[in-house]
């Protein structure tokens, strides 16, 4: 009998992408466990012109949220997706990615409504309900790893 494979899909917020460098080096790792077991739905990082649709078993999202797009499009996503799970401090606590959210600064007010900015930044966990959460600036490959195949194991 054929194996059954998951869709997942890797989505980055406001942030340095430096979680989802440590997911590419996963990637790259563990590559037969991946193919043997994944469908990449969306992933940027490795396709530029990635198309976006909704609607996998396993959504990993990185960052921030910051502006009214990336809000609609977390709330998109997690309406979609099976699972969510959260990568690093950024999606989890908002940190270090809101640092603009303790600066009472004139400049800063400007660019916030000419770029329409959220007037705070937020973490993914305060907007949406998020399944699993992995914590790290960035993540480490290992607890990545781990997670994943916990998942997998658990059954989605
Ligand atoms: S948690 Fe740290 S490493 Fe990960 S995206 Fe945010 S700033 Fe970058």
């Amino acid at each position: 009998m054929k194996k059954q494979k998951y869709t997942i899909s890797f989505y980055s917020f406001t942030s340095c992408e430096g979680c989802m460098m440590n997911v590419l080096l996963w990637l790259a790792q563990n590559y037969k466990f991946f193919r043997e077991n994944f469908v990449i739905n969306h992933m940027k990082l490795l396709m530029a012109d990635s198309p976006t649709k909704y609607g996998e078993d396993i959504a990993v999202v990185e960052g921030a949220v910051s502006s009214k797009k990336q809000l609609s499009e977390i709330k998109e996503i997690r309406k979609n997706a099976k699972i969510l799970v959260a990568i690093g401090s950024c999606a989890i606590t908002g940190a270090p990615s809101n640092n603009r959210n303790f600066l009472d600064d004139e400049e800063i007010r400007y660019y916030v409504k000419k770029f329409k900015q959220l007037e705070k930044v937020v973490s993914i966990k305060e907007v949406v309900n998020v399944d699993y959460e992995l914590m790290g600036c960035p993540i480490s490959v290992e607890s990545f790893n781990t997670l994943i195949k916990q998942i997998i194991e658990k059954g989605i």
